[in-house]
């Protein structure tokens, strides 16, 4: 699981340094199509060219990667991709959600036990699917459905082979 996020964040960080890299050299060898291309990005946002055109020189002189990485990118400092972040948050909320069915466990009747810990399982695997993207800084409504769906999953094979395994024993 932490894993997996790991892997999905990095990749997603590795795209982020390439378009950076991409665009840096673009700003060294192409300065004036890149003032042209902010500029315009500034228009399309509701500024008349000449105030476009001084706010993207202006931003350019300061630091043109990272006006460039922000406006043109959609890449700030807080949305950059965090791997190892996301890698711990994903770890440490998936062992939170395993200990909340085993209170389940304790306290539902045996005959409500094995949809009752189902179910809630779910449950707190979306409420830390939740968590874990407020933490990691990640758009809540995918977090939680992956979370939510690959739980289930996970749960179904388990159940399936409890019920091969019961079956030839
Ligand atoms: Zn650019």
């Amino acid at each position: 699981m932490a894993a997996g996020e790991y892997v999905s964040v990095s990749s997603q960080a590795d795209t982020e340094r390439a378009d950076l890299a991409r665009e840096s050299k673009e700003l060294a060898t192409n300065p004036e199509q890149e003032h042209a291309e902010l500029m315009s990005i500034y228009v399309k946002r509701g500024l008349d060219e000449p105030l476009a055109s001084s706010v993207a020189t202006q931003l350019m002189t300061r630091d043109a990667l990272s006006a460039h990485a922000r406006d043109e990118l959609g890449i700030s400092d807080t949305l950059a991709a965090k791997p190892v972040q996301a890698a711990f948050a994903s770890a440490a909320t998936f062992a939170a959600g395993a200990a909340f069915p085993l209170l389940v466990v304790l306290l539902l009747p045996n005959a409500a036990l094995m949809w009752g810990v189902a179910s809630s399982s779910l449950l707190f695997l979306a409420l830390l699917g939740l968590l874990a993207a407020r933490v990691g800084g990640a758009p809540v409504l995918p977090s939680v459905t992956r979370v939510s769906c690959w739980g289930a999953l996970a749960m179904a094979l388990t159940a399936i082979i409890g019920a091969f395994i019961g079956a030839s024993v």
